[in-house]
């Protein structure tokens, strides 16, 4: 049997296609199969991430920040704005360009490194054979040595709340509103509700947050979750926690309206909104994924079952990103698809999944990595604590962006930094420095005897580091003799 291709990648988006390039590189011959293509019926890559989720989602945050900024922060610095106005098509649409720049680019990129992209939706056969129906229904069986799995995830739908075109909508709807709600209700309070809440909630619209647990951001250190619910509070964001949505119905008219019903822990109750996004999570793409023969399984959860390094236990088999356990995060599907890619190759890669970063890119960010505080009294390791927050920052008080803190958290016998946690100005990357640090081991003494620059918000990462030892200078740390 001849064999067409070294490796196969199924789906384009930030796994697979980094994947494939990553392959090319490494001297492979390699196709990438996506099923997702334009009106124009040309094959469409990036994913979720770049068409649907990080990308367009940060477009959107950064054009209502800049407006959210010129209606209610130019005053503090004199600056006086006399008529301003928000053009939602146009900030839409310059959504949609970044997108597609963005894609088109990998198209580029598949073609400078030699990555073969096929069109049409990929399905695993037995003995590592891949099948592909393209558009027009027409098939064809393509051999590979090794195939990877990179198909994603989708929102999850729940029955309370079926989606109606332009009223009731998820994630991917959320990002085509062409004009401002009067009144938003978001399903859920996890990053992407915070995140899209935000969006809308900056240029005017009255946004109702109903998240059905009683703890808001769960998986967050609870500190800097708590310091984010005050912050959003202020912002008018109305989070309603222990709200759990039963039902909805659309009333039609000139202008639909969607009234939600739920509970809480007063009883049942009601709330009408212009436009309702479902934001209750995400769930591993499978559909038609998976000959019965194939060999791959996956768990209760709908997840392929995978090992520490994304092998599915059927020879020359992986699985990356979304459709495997671990966070749903572009840059951890991307780190997956290389190291997969390098093990075949012959060398020997490996992930760190205890460092792997993660971003709420509200305003302030909530960035995350290593372990919270609860994890730590959970597991019974000892631990000291360095708080400093932003309000003490020069750089940030000149910024008028003072919100927040950076919480370290280090071992209490050895030093060594065990999670650092940010909410304030820049803290994805702020906290990126911490990561680089723990990757190296690193001490907090360590990064407390460095040479940050004035003035800058990383400071508040040296001062952070100083404060575990109780030796930060611009706080007044020093317990009285
Ligand atoms: P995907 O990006 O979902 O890509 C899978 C691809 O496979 C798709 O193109 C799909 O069409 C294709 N495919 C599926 N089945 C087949 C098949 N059988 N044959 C061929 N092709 C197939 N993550 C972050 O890290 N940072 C963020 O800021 C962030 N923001 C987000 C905002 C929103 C609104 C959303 C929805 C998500 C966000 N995410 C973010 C999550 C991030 O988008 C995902 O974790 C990431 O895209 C997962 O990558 P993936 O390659 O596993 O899958
Ligand atoms: P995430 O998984 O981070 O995207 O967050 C999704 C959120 O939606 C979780 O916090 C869930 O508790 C919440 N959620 C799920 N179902 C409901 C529901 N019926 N009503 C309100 N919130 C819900």
């Amino acid at each position: 049997m001849s064999v067409d291709y070294d490796v196969v990648v199924i789906g384009a988006g930030p796994g697979g296609y980094v994947a494939a390039i990553k392959a090319a590189q490494l001297g492979m011959k390699t196709a990438c199969v996506e099923k997702w293509i334009d009106e124009a019926s040309k094959p469409v890559y990036g994913g979720t991430c770049l068409n649907v989720g990080c990308i367009p989602s940060k477009a959107l945050l950064d054009s209502s920040h800049k407006y959210a900024e010129a209606a209610h922060g130019f005053d503090v610095h004199g600056i006086k704005v006399a008529k301003l106005e928000i053009d939602v098509p146009a900030m839409i649409a310059r959504k949609a360009k970044v997108v597609k720049q963005l894609t088109g680019g990998i198209a580029g990129l598949f073609k400078a490194n030699g990555v073969t992209g096929i069109s049409g939706k990929g399905r695993l056969l037995k003995d590592r054979k891949v099948e592909v129906t393209a558009a027009d229904g027409s098939k064809q069986v393509i051999n590979a040595h090794h195939v990877i799995l990179a198909a994603g995830s989708v929102p999850i739908e729940i029955p309370p709340t079926p989606l109606v075109p332009g009223v009731v909508v998820d994630s991917t709807g959320a990002l085509e509103f062409q004009e401002i709600p009067k009144r938003l209700g978001i399903i859920g309070a996890g990053v992407i509700g915070l995140e899209l809440g935000s969006v809308w909630s900056r240029l005017g619209s009255e946004v109702v947050v109903l998240e059905a647990s009683e703890h808001f951001l769960a998986a967050v250190d609870q500190q800097i979750a708590k310091e984010a619910a005050k912050i959003f509070a202020k912002q008018r964001l109305d989070i309603r926690l222990g709200a759990k949505v039963t039902g909805s119905k659309v009333k039609d008219g000139a202008a639909p309206q969607v009234v939600v019903q739920f509970t809480d822990k007063e009883g049942a109750k009601e709330e009408i909104f212009d436009k309702l996004i479902v934001c209750v999570g995400r769930k591993p793409y499978t559909v038609d994924l998976l000959s019965d023969d194939c060999g791959v399984q996956k768990d209760e959860r709908g997840f392929i079952k995978v090992d520490g390094h994304c092998g599915t236990g059927v020879p020359g088999v992986y699985a990356v990103g979304d459709l495997v356990r671990g966070p749903m995060l572009a840059h951890k599907a991307s780190e997956e698809g290389v190291m997969v890619v390098e093990n075949i190759a012959g060398h020997k890669a490996s992930m760190n999944y205890d460092l792997v970063p993660a971003v709420i890119y509200t305003h302030p960010e909530i960035a995350s990595v290593g372990k919270t505080e609860e994890q730590l009294k959970t597991a019974g390791i000892e631990y000291k604590v360095g708080i400093f927050p932003f309000v003490a920052s020069g750089r940030a008080l000149a910024a008028n962006d003072s919100d927040g803190m950076v919480k370290m958290l280090a071992d209490a016998r050895t030093d060594r930094i065990l999670g650092c946690h940010i909410i304030g100005p820049s803290a994805a990357d702020l906290v990126q420095q911490v990561a680089i640090a723990m990757e190296f081991s690193s001490s907090a003494e360590d990064l407390a005897m460095m040479v940050f620059s004035h003035p800058a918000l990383s400071e508040a990462v040296h001062e952070a580091a100083l404060a575990v030892g109780g030796h930060a200078i611009h706080i007044a740390n020093r317990k009285k003799k």
